[in-house]
């Protein structure tokens, strides 16, 4: 083992993760992804694996035991959304958003904990700005996003001081590349709609250095919206 950093990061083959993948590679980290399926052209050394999964999670933080020897960061940015009239959600779709979205980062942090600790290292979580406000038909992301901010203060207490743990909370990031109107960006305070790099250059900072008296903090990276006061005339 040369000394290199090493990143873990979920759902880093696609979207979010994976800029955040790229921007760590850039900033000289070696870097783990963990997501369902590869991504052409994807940066990182890939491991399929689903993270609301245990017996998963558990093969691949002791995959990189053996294979990087070290974990300095672990970045739990796999998830998605369910939108669906509460009436029409079942119990299995709400443990699914549940599950990946939540428990992952509880899997993930528990069986990272001995390297982290040893490499006095940090968890980013990624929640949302839907943790604080919410569209129709969005319970199980909402409430799991919410559950996600809350389980950061408390492992960030747990862990502490050997690992920092704080979370980013995006607004809307354009992951794939949709075609945008003037009005989408002009009503953000910001004066446009988030890119993937905006979520990166944030978590590049918590997993650095420069961070170190910043932990069980949350982020928002919306461009103001959350700021801002909207009545319908
Ligand atoms: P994407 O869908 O673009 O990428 C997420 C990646 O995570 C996909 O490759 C996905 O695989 C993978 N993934 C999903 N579930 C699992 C699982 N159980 N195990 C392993 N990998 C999994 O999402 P985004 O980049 O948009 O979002 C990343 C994070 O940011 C999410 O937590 C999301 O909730 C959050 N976020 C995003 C916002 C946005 O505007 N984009 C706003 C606020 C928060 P597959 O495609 O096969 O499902």
């Amino acid at each position: 083992m040369d000394g290199t950093r090493v990143a873990l990061v979920t759902g880093g083959a696609r979207g979010i993760g994976r800029a955040v993948t790229q921007r760590l590679e850039r900033d000289g980290w070696r870097v783990v992804v963990a997501d369902r399926a590869p991504a052409e052209g994807m940066p990182g050394r890939f491991v399929e694996a689903d993270v609301a999964d245990e017996a998963a999670v558990g093969r691949l933080v002791g995959g990189v035991a053996g294979a990087e020897g070290r974990l300095d960061a672990l970045v739990c940015n796999a998830g998605f959304m369910i939108r669906k009239p509460i009436g029409a959600l079942s119990l299995g779709e709400w443990n699914g958003v549940i599950g990946t979205n939540l428990t992952s980062a509880f899997l993930l942090a528990r069986a990272a904990e001995g390297m982290l600790r040893a490499a006095r290292g940090a968890i980013v979580t990624i929640a949302s700005t839907r943790a604080h406000q919410s569209e129709a038909d969005t319970e199980s992301y909402s409430a799991s996003k919410g559950g996600l901010v809350a389980l950061t203060h408390a492992l960030a207490v747990s862990l502490g001081p050997e690992v920092r743990v704080n979370c980013v909370s995006p607004g809307w990031i354009d992951t794939k590349g949709d075609a945008l109107q003037p009005g989408d960006h002009a009503q953000h305070p910001a004066g446009r709609v988030g890119r993937p790099e905006d979520v990166a250059a944030l978590v590049a900072w918590l997993i650095g250095p420069e961070s170190g008296f910043v932990t069980g903090a949350e982020f928002l990276t919306d461009g103001g919206m959350t700021r801002k006061m909207i009545y319908e005339e």
